[in-house]
């Protein structure tokens, strides 16, 4: 693991009450469990019928990022971590009409679902980033458990114990899918294709190939700028491609590259088919500075998500940021250096804005996987046979508890060149979602269905 470089300043003290974590996690749960009976659940002093002991109320009076190390307990067959647990006590007893809980799932799904260790951790990578290396979810070794997803299926047999009323994850669409699947391709490049091949061929002193690839490059399109083939290996699963739009050309004041096109002329998006989804890649230094948001989102017109370029994400700043602009969701919220779950949540969720002290009015839909993680110098060096066996799980846990499998794929990497973490690759993975049953949406569509009424839980 690459060790962190940079550090922030202590941030000062932001209490969340209790009350308001309380709400938060029991808000989550009705939306993965529609129609759930949420009041039945509370901490001892409200003599609820389903009782959470509250062993973890200490540490949210601190500004700590990390609690102690969890428990780790077996729960439908799978090993799971508990925070803030009693390991004396057996994880769930049922009683007549009561259900007991030893385990503070409630503190535990908080402190997982708003991404405390990030607002309340000090460590940056080189790109400002929360490194991996520096989660619980690296630590403890589960980032490939949607951890609070287990926490709510305990809470689940628990509130039909006591209920009588079965409790079903969400499916979706009309079809009852039993989980979705987004398709995303954030296009940071159009024009490069012919940059390192003729690089090469320029150090190794071949000149007469790369005069030829210079000609290419001058007088053909260049093998990146493929958005409608991209669209159309989208199209084959009866999926919908969605693409996040750069509109600042060339570096950052920070060196960091931004797009090789420039949005406002090219007009290139206007080729792709209808059923293309357009959203905003939003620049580097957008997602903590709303004016800059709003005026690259004024380029492209009926912007509703955003995704930041490099997965910059500020847990202080960019829930703010996202709220000032506007848009319905964000999708950028994954670890660049492993596929999974950043906040052990496989279902879109509102993100904590320690800001605010409130949930965000905003949806995000976690992003599990990326092409750049599975092979990359400072990321995974997956070989191409071992990307699927290493994905399927994590799918097969979104599948379980009907979440949404988030995947971007570049559009540089549809490029046959590619042979690591390429099309090829990219078919297969589209293949065994569409084998289990995945129903592909947009991200427009994932919020449009996620925010629509609760429909009553049959
Ligand atoms: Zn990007």
């Amino acid at each position: 693991m690459p060790t962190p470089i940079s550090t922030l300043p202590p941030l000062a003290a932001t209490p969340v009450p209790a009350e308001i974590r309380l709400r938060y996690v029991l808000e989550h749960f009705a939306l993965a469990y529609p129609g759930a009976l949420i009041s039945v659940i509370g901490y001892a002093d409200t003599q609820p019928l389903v009782e959470i002991a509250a062993a973890g109320e200490a540490f949210f009076e601190e500004v700590k990022p990390y609690p102690a190390a969890p428990n780790w307990r077996e729960w439908q067959g799978q090993q799971i971590p508990f925070f803030f647990d009693q390991p004396e006590k057996p994880l769930l007893v049922l009683q007549a009409e009561k259900a007991v809980i030893a385990a503070d799932l409630i503190s535990a799904a908080f402190y997982l679902l708003s991404g405390w260790q990030e607002y309340f951790s000090s460590e940056r990578d080189r790109h400002g980033r929360f490194p991996y290396a520096a989660s619980v979810q690296y630590k403890y070794g589960f980032v490939a458990l949607p951890v609070v997803n287990y926490y709510f299926d305990v809470l689940r047999v628990a509130i039909e114990h006591v209920s009588g009323q079965p409790l079903r994850p969400r499916r979706w669409g009309s079809q009852k899918a039993p989980f979705a699947a987004f398709i995303s391709h954030d296009v940071d490049n159009l024009r490069s294709a012919w940059k390192a091949p003729a690089k090469a061929a320029w150090q190794q002193r071949q000149f007469g190939r790369f005069g030829r690839l210079l000609w290419q490059h001058l007088t053909q399109p260049d093998a990146w700028d493929n958005l409608e083939a991209v669209a159309a290996a989208t199209a084959q699963y009866e999926a919908e491609s969605t693409f996040f739009l750069l509109s600042v050309k060339g570096r950052a004041a920070n060196g960091t590259p931004n797009a090789d096109y420039k949005l406002a002329e090219s007009k290139f998006w206007q080729r792709l088919p209808a059923q293309c989804t357009l959203e905003l890649h939003g620049s580097i230094g957008t997602s903590t500075d709303a004016q800059m948001l709003r005026d690259e989102d004024e380029e492209i017109l009926d912007a509703l998500g955003v995704r930041f370029h490099y997965l910059s994400w500020d847990s202080a700043q960019t829930p703010t940021t996202v709220e000032k602009c506007g848009f319905l969701f964000d999708s950028t919220l994954g670890f660049a250096e492993h596929y999974g779950f950043r906040h052990s949540y496989c279902q879109p969720f509102y993100p904590f804005n320690f800001e605010r002290g409130r949930a965000a009015n905003f949806l995000e839909i976690p992003l599990n996987v990326m092409d750049a993680t599975l092979h990359h110098p400072h990321y995974l060096q997956l070989a191409p046979a071992e990307i699927l066996p290493a994905l399927a799980p994590v799918f097969a846990e979104i599948k379980r508890f009907g979440g949404v499998a988030s995947v971007l794929w570049h559009n540089e990497n549809f490029d046959p060149a590619n042979t690591r973490n390429g099309p090829r690759q990219f078919h297969e993975i589209m293949a065994h979602l569409q084998a289990e049953g995945a129903a592909f949406r947009t991200g427009r569509d994932i919020w449009q269905e996620f925010t629509a009424e609760p429909a009553a839980n049959s």
